[in-house]
């Protein structure tokens, strides 16, 4: 069953909002504009709503619109201030908002300032390490100002404003003031009224009432500009024909909070919250909270736990069906810190890797008993994985490669779970603290640390990783191996190495083998999906790099995995068969169509103008197609039944880490298939096996969302087996029992 811990980005509607609105479409579906009996029904339904919204606000005798939501609410309230503002004899010089204001806000103070023509200045007002608002810089700046936006509490962190602060601040300035009030309804009085505060909008969907529909609180006498002008609904203040079935849910929810009974007080929701506060320190003991807990909505905690990104949590959490939020968006590529921790003045690494847990105030007991089982459960699976960097537990030993990319450089991690050794190839310095926690962790020795070549973009960080894993550099040559040494063992496995300049004069590829024979190569930058590495650095040996891709070839052959240096596009790994049909460079000088000094010729012809690549790096090779995806590999989960019908042998492989495949359960199929595990990262350790099996077996992957699945289904194609598939929308669209309102509301 899902645990829906994400109420402040939107909340399940209550089950007796959800028969109001129903019966709103079904009964009373009236509209209140119309003069017969079934208008008046409606129109008295929607006054009832708009008298229990003014008691429950403390709206006085402000005026109180039904509108589609907070965003509408916020435009609407600074569109008013800002018209009004225009026809002042005396300009004001500032549109002051809070820091951490939704974003909501101060784009809508641009966007009116702009469009209305008042050009003022829109100035952010600092808030202190609490989250709170510098009173003495508002108090500073108050005359000036014409409008001044802080909402009430953070979405983010919880943190709660001190409205009367503000108000004290503001006193003698000709300011109008909004205060967004969308996380603190139905969790802080706010008694509107009793305070100078012109407009306060709100959200339903905040708090248990569906989407579309919301609030705007006007105080008596403030300026007032509609943004929608037509038929004169609301008063003419804004004009749409209202939403009955949203005013009706909405008008459900605030007689459930009236009654308190559905809704539990402050100090039951503050000891839930201290219940998830105990259950996080002890499943990550070096966690830190991003708010002083004392100051914030007792229904939202906000977290960062050192070395371990919000990515990885947010992935962990959702396999123990836990749904949280990053307290900073994610997008694919990079995770973009979060501006309101950023305004708060936290470290960096605290802003980047933030998680956000919040609940909705009809949480109950057992609902917060499950919550915490599992997060000391994905706690444990952590450990398990030695990637808590402060709580080294109860590993499970490693085995096989695991794959690290930063901007596109690799980084390769060879561990043998036999004889407790492993090898780190191409390390890159943004990793040594993690692969060094983790050596430690796992309690393995580091046989070696290895550079396929001296890199162009970044020095080798192979002394720190030796360092910091206490490990002695040992007599080793410029790119780590060991002098004298054929090869490096680790138990069955042996490494050895094999020269093949070009790239630089000392490139080399590192060939793995087993008690079966050659399994792979890291062949560094010589040759990577779409690629050749570049030779026109200072150390590169342009005309030896004919004879070293033939070398290369008559060690590997056509189809051993190469593993590169770089992958800009998530091909993970590549052969020269597959990269001769996409390099006909490539396949003239290995089929004997070039000499060595024609291919030096035609690569640094090619090599002319390089840029920059997507990550600011220096381009380690001239890609020879632009990285657009094969065909989509995408299955739908009807599509994928009908194939484990028609397939028997189909294999179904889980790509998430094993951080995550030990707490998710295996979803059901109706028919029997093959499952594998085998983690993105350690997508390499597969490939060769999948690419062995018959071209008609299917090979579905799927993860959480489909984003990891479809990178691991485009790379088996690129590499030559087109029955690879991946299962659009991921875990995320397999059907379940029990939906998130259900369970909400179930326990
Ligand atoms: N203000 C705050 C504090 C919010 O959290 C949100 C929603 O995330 C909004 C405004 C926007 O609300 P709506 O989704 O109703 O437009």
């Amino acid at each position: 069953m899902e645990i829906y811990l994400d109420a402040n980005a939107t909340t399940p509607v209550l089950p007796q909002a959800r028969e109001a609105a129903l019966a709103a479409m079904a009964e009373d579906f009236g509209n209140p504009s119309s003069i017969h009996s079934t208008g008046l029904k409606a129109r008295a339904l929607m006054d009832g709503v708009r008298a229990r919204a003014r008691r429950v606000l403390g709206a006085g005798s402000g005026k109180l619109l039904f509108l589609s939501g907070a965003t509408e609410g916020i435009q609407t309230a600074v569109l008013s201030a800002l018209s009004a503002l225009r026809e002042r004899p005396q300009r004001p010089e500032l549109l002051l908002y809070g820091a951490t204001e939704h974003k909501a806000v101060p784009e809508a103070m641009r966007h009116w300032n702009a469009l209305l023509g008042l050009n003022l200045q829109v100035q952010a007002i600092p808030v202190g390490r609490d989250g709170r608002h510098d009173l003495a810089w508002l108090r500073e700046q108050a005359p000036r100002a014409g409008l001044v936006c802080t909402m009430a509490a953070n979405n983010e962190t919880g943190v709660i404003s001190d409205l009367d602060g503000i108000a004290a601040a503001l006193a003698g300035s000709p300011a109008l003031w909004m205060v967004d009030g969308v996380q603190a309804l139905g969790k802080l009085p706010l008694r509107l009224a009793e305070r100078r505060i012109d407009y306060a909008p709100f959200s339903g969907h905040k708090l248990y009432a569906p989407k579309g529909i919301g609030l705007l609180y006007v105080r008596e006498g403030a300026p007032f500009t509609p943004l929608l002008a037509g038929g004169g609904q609301e008063g003419a203040l804004r004009s749409g024909t209202e939403n009955m079935s949203g005013i009706a849910a909405l008008g459900a929810v605030l007689a459930a909070l009236e009654e308190g009974r559905a809704f539990r007080d402050h100090a039951t929701l503050a000891g839930y919250r201290e219940r998830l506060a105990a259950a996080l320190q002890q499943a990550f003991p070096s966690l830190v909270f991003n708010a002083p807990p004392e100051l914030c909505l007792p229904t939202t905690l906000n977290f960062a736990v050192p070395g371990v990104s919000s990515k990885l949590l947010l992935d962990l959490f959702d396999a123990a069906e836990m749904r949280v939020s990053g307290g900073s968006a994610c997008s694919a590529s990079k995770a973009q810190p979060s501006y309101v921790l950023e305004a708060m003045g936290l470290p960096a690494w605290q802003t980047a890797s933030a998680v956000r847990l919040s609940f909705g105030p009809v949480a109950d007991a057992a609902f917060i008993d499950e919550a915490c089982a599992r997060i000391r459960v994905c706690g444990e699976s952590l450990r398990e994985s030695c990637l808590d960097p402060n709580a080294p537990g109860h590993a499970l030993p490693a085995d096989g490669l695991t794959r690290f990319v930063v901007d596109g450089a690799c980084c390769y991690l060879l561990a043998d779970a036999a004889s407790r050794r492993a090898v780190v190839i191409d390390p890159l310095p943004e990793l040594t603290e993690r692969l060094a926690q983790w050596l430690r962790c796992q309690g393995y020795a580091l046989a070696a640390v290895l550079d396929t070549h001296s890199h162009g973009d970044h020095a080798s960080s192979a002394p720190e990783l030796l360092a910091a894993a206490q490990t002695p550099r040992g007599d080793v040559d410029g790119l780590g191996w060991p002098r004298g040494a054929d090869a490096i063992e680790l138990g069955a496995l042996r490494l050895a190495r094999l020269h093949i300049p070009g790239h630089t004069q000392d490139s080399t590829a590192y060939l793995l083998r087993d008690t079966l024979g050659l399994r792979l190569a890291f062949v560094g930058d010589t040759v990577m999906p779409g690629a050749l590495g570049r030779s026109d650095f200072e150390q590169s040996a342009p005309q030896d790099y004919g004879s070293s891709l033939r070398r290369l070839e008559q060690v590997v052959g056509p189809h051993t995995l190469l593993l590169p240096g770089h992958d800009y596009d998530d091909r993970f790994a590549s052969t020269l068969a597959v990269e001769c049909a996409a390099q006909p460079l490539l396949a003239d000088v290995l089929g004997g169509r070039l000499d060595d000094a024609g291919f030096a010729a035609a690569k640094a012809q090619r090599e002319q103008s390089l840029a920059l690549t997507e990550y600011q790096t220096i381009a380690c090779g001239a890609r020879v197609d632009d990285g657009c995806p094969l065909a989509s590999s995408e299955l739908c989960l009807a599509a994928l039944s009908q194939l484990t019908r028609e397939h028997p042998g189909l294999v179904l492989v889980d790509v998430r880490e094993p951080y995550e495949q030990r707490l998710g359960q295996a979803p059901e199929l109706e028919a029997e298939v093959c499952r594998e595990a085998v983690a993105l990262s350690g997508l390499p350790n597969a490939l060769a096996r999948w690419l062995a099996l018959p071209a008609e077996t299917p090979v579905v992957f799927f993860c959480r969302s489909g984003n990891r699945s479809s990178q691991a289904a485009q790379a088996l194609r690129r590499l030559g087996h087109a029955q690879a598939w991946s299962l659009g929308g991921g875990l995320a669209l397999w059907p379940r029992i029990t939906t998130a309102a259900d369970a909400a509301f179930a326990i």
